[in-house]
């Protein structure tokens, strides 16, 4: 018999072996371009907070006023006792952003796409997804039974035989990242939903790190694309650009009104306490009044990017603010993490399994808030440990 001290002992030892044992690294005070990590200020190019909203002043002045209106928990799940009207009037708001019929908020991205995928799919029916999508959708997708089709990453060729391999299925659902989140590419959504339209498939995408920065005021990826009324589920999240805490379907009114009576993980769980959606909302009013946040998120990620290139490293395929820096081996991506934080520069090191073993890398955002000193700053000090490592 195993205890459980001796199971995770082992496992964690192998887990150090293999360099891939990850500890919580722990900031003081607010999250910003510059942050205070073990007493030391260091520059960070790990947050998704693009557009700098996580710290914005309106944002929690809106919380502060809907804590002192609302209070600030809500006491029970949506379904029961837990919906005020602050959350159908924030959603409907969302929706009207969206340019889609109706929206529903679930208390994060991970459980949006569990809980729709799960309510859903059946049995009868044929999931199809891209190989590099997110955790929180493979977890979905095996909470049901349909039978997975899984094509090599944005290739329309495979994504057509699995069309063609599926058409026995009741239902069929193409389920992909708008933007990979490491790798920073972007999904040809214009072609998955024409395939989609042919072989008379459904479309799901989940919009995180798109959502506030692609589109006309950060509306995602169906607005890059123009498919509006073409994408039957756009999931997206609000913990990203938008500086707060949520996961959300946009959609057809009835795909509300289904997922509200049969999604688990919106059904199992308390509802947003007010201040948060009320600062969401101010998220969503300000990504439309206010666009020097994006003009700048976008401004700054161009510059690092080519300045990255213009160095040599291998930054794959980025097209957005996510700019891998792809090094090989776990243990090399750990040490130029590690390097770079003696430098004064907070990346993380993305290992395997959220990566392939042999595309470990350090993976940077840049944001809005970041000076035109930071990146310069941050350009440096790549180029000094890229030179003593080797990488360039
Ligand atoms: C972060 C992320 C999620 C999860 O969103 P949360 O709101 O943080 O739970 C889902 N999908 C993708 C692609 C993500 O990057």
């Amino acid at each position: 018999m195993t205890t459980l001290v001796d199971f995770l002992q082992k496992e964690i030892a192998s887990l150090k072996e293999q360099n891939i044992f990850t500890t919580l690294p722990v900031f003081e005070g607010q999250q910003k371009n510059r942050v205070v990590l073990n007493g030391k200020e260091v520059l960070t190019l790990s947050t998704n907070n693009y557009l700098g909203f996580a710290n914005n002043p309106r944002l929690a002045e809106a919380a502060k006023k809907a804590l002192e209106k609302w209070g600030f928990g809500t006491g029970a799940v949506r379904q029961i006792a837990g919906t005020m009207s602050i959350h159908n009037e924030f959603e409907k708001q969302l929706a009207e952003y969206k340019k889609t019929e109706a929206s529903l908020v679930f208390c994060s991205g991970i459980a949006a796409n569990r809980g729709t995928i799960q309510a859903l799919m059946r049995p009868e029916d044929a999931i199809i997804s891209d190989e590099l999508n997110h955790g929180s959708i493979i977890d979905g997708v095996r909470l049901t039974k349909s039978e997975r089709k899984i094509y090599p990453h944005m290739d329309m060729g495979g994504l057509e035989t699995a069309l063609k391999e599926t058409q026995g299925a009741a239902k069929r659902l193409i389920v992909t990242d708008g933007v990979f989140s490491m790798d920073g590419d972007i999904a040809p959504l214009d072609h998955i939903t024409e395939l989609a339209g042919k072989y008379d498939a459904m479309v799901m995408v989940d919009d995180a790190h798109g959502d506030g920065v692609l589109g006309k005021d950060g509306r995602g990826i169906v607005d890059h694309f123009n498919l509006h009324g073409k994408v039957d589920i756009d999931m997206g999240t609000l913990s990203k650009a938008f500086g707060c805490l949520g996961g959300y379907i946009a959609g057809r009114q009835e795909l509300r009104d289904y997922l509200i009576t049969m999604a688990r993980s919106f059904i199992f769980t308390t509802a947003h306490p007010p201040a948060v959606v009320a600062a969401c909302s101010e998220a969503i009013k300000m990504v439309q009044d206010e666009p020097i946040h994006f003009e700048r998120l976008w401004k700054n990620a161009k510059h690092f990017k080519d300045a990255l290139q213009g160095l040599g490293f291998d930054t794959g395929r980025s097209q957005t603010p996510i700019t891998p820096v792809i090094v090989g081996e776990s243990g090399k991506a750990v040490e130029l993490s590690k390097k770079l934080l003696e430098e004064g520069i907070f990346v993380k090191p993305i290992v395997f399994p959220l990566v392939a073993r042999d595309k470990a890398r350090v993976r940077t955002i840049v944001t809005a808030q970041h000076t035109s000193e930071d990146l310069d700053f941050a350009v440096e000090k790549f180029k000094k440990v890229g030179k003593d490592m080797g990488i360039i």
